[in-house]
């Protein structure tokens, strides 16, 4: 147990895509800790597994789904399977996601712009489409799209992910609109740079192996140039990551929709 207190969901449950991922985990922590039940939901079985594991001292139902957010009729058969083992949904954190490769516009590979649009652009359609169908059966609740500060400001090298994440943000404005008559909130998050973690390691480095004049050649070195990129000066930590969408879900934001926060600008 790690997460400390912040809002009150007893008696609630999230479901979590990505939720074997470091943000998923670490925002399953934040829900446990505050008294939801967590469903998570991830292509990864093992990690799944080890994610559920370190949630079980907080006592409150933990439940664990593979699925392939790509494939439509998987997210049916999941989201039918939840709902028998598990009942009624509250929230639905949209988070599944692939940072894709890092290459300049002229060179971006084709197989991999179509794999950062399935996952990041089609997954996150059908999870949307299964969650708006069962919280407009259940009568409302809320949602929360994961994007990036690149759906707000494209960097460069990141072609299919800032195309991606910008659909996100696009999706969210218009389901806000579609859904807010049954009772159910959407909103965005774009963290900008998160870490330490894989994602933050893996950008330094593909970005510095592109050569391109934004960044140097040196990891080391485009952490700092990144760093020096954002207001604070700093990594944001999955912890705030895990505070956007907390509040965002609570009845504190009971008023906001169809908006993204984007909570640390920069590059
Ligand atoms: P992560 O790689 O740790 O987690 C992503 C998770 O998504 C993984 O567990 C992976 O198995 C899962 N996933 C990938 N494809 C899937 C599929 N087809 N079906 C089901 N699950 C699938 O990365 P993270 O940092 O936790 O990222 C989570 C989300 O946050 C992503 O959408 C990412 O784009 C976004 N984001 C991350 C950062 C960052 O710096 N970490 C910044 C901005 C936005």
């Amino acid at each position: 147990m790690s997460a400390t207190a912040t809002y009150a969901f007893m008696g609630k449950t999230i479901l979590i895509t990505g939720g074997a991922g470091e943000i998923g985990r670490a925002t399953a922590h934040r829900f446990a800790a505050n008294g939801a039940a967590v469903v998570l939901l991830d292509i990864n079985e093992t990690k799944l597994a080890e994610v559920a594991q370190g949630l079980k001292d907080y006592g409150n139902p933990v439940y664990t789904f593979c699925c392939d957010v790509t494939q439509s009729e998987a997210v049916a058969q999941a989201f039918a399977r939840v709902i028998e083992q598990v009942g009624h949904l509250d929230y639905v954190f949209n988070n599944a996601g692939y940072q894709g490769a890092f290459a300049t516009t002229d060179e971006y590979p084709e197989e991999d712009f179509q794999k950062v649009i399935d996952i990041n652009v089609v997954g996150v359609f059908h999870i949307l489409k299964a969650a708006a169908r069962h919280l407009r059966a259940t009568g409302g609740g809320a949602i929360v799209n994961m994007a990036s500060h690149a759906g707000v400001d494209g960097p460069p090298n990141m072609l299919a992910y800032a195309a991606s994440k910008f659909a996100v943000i696009g999706m969210t404005q218009t389901a806000a609109k579609d859904l807010a008559p049954h009772g159910i909130r959407v909103n965005a998050l774009s963290p900008s740079l998160i870490g330490p973690g894989m994602m933050w390691t893996r950008q330094t480095e593909l970005q510095a192996g592109v050569g391109s004049q934004y960044f140097d050649s040196s990891p080391k070195v485009v952490e700092q140039q990144m760093i020096d990129s954002v207001p604070l000066r700093r990594l944001g930590r999955l912890e705030e990551v895990a505070s956007g969408v907390a509040f965002l879900m609570s009845d504190e934001a009971s008023y906001i929709t169809g908006f993204n926060l984007d909570i640390t600008g920069g590059q």
